[in-house]
């Protein structure tokens, strides 16, 4: 894998959630993430379209809240980043907290400015294979690389 020259396994992929309140917080979020030793690698504001949000959260579809959340996640621009740090998947969900944002702990992103369990301000992958499937779904080959010109991912993993 060397010769591919891959951060795989040092990338995670993350993006801050549709909603005004949000959007007034994307400093402070960015502040905080970049704060936590995290180089943003690659970042766009991209509204998802309604067959991108049900394939991006397809492993959600048998829930109860799966309409509505990708109704929420369609309703107005995300920011998608392609964030880098050692142990990137797992420092970034110590980083955001629980899904819930009762349950989220001090400090965190999602119990600093979530407003709801479903509008719980961020998004981060929770494994490295899911990390790099997600940073494919939305930044293209050449969007990929970092400052020393290394490719994040190969083209196979892009979905
Ligand atoms: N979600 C929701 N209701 C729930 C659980 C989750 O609306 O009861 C939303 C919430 O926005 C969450 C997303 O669905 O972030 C994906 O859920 P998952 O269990 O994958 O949590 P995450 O990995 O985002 O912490």
């Amino acid at each position: 894998m060397s010769d591919q020259k891959t951060l795989y396994g040092k990338i995670t992929f993350t993006m801050i959630k549709p909603g005004e309140r949000n959007q007034e917080n994307i400093g402070p979020i960015l502040t905080k993430i970049t704060e936590n030793g995290f180089r943003i690698e690659a970042m766009k504001l991209v509204k998802l379209r309604t067959k991108q949000a049900e394939v991006f959260y397809s492993h959600l579809s048998d829930k109860p809240f799966y309409n509505d959340l990708v109704k929420y996640m369609t309703s107005g621009p995300v920011l998608a980043m392609i964030l880098e740090k050692e142990n990137a998947v797992s420092d970034f969900r110590v980083l955001i907290g629980d899904t819930d944002p009762t349950k989220a702990k001090e400090g965190t992103i999602r119990n600093l400015y979530a407003e709801s369990l479903q509008k719980n301000a961020i998004h981060g992958s929770d494994s490295d294979e899911n990390a790099a499937l997600e940073a494919g779904f939305f930044f293209s080959t050449s969007e990929r690389y970092n400052k020393n010109g290394e490719c994040f991912l190969k083209d196979t993993w892009v979905v």
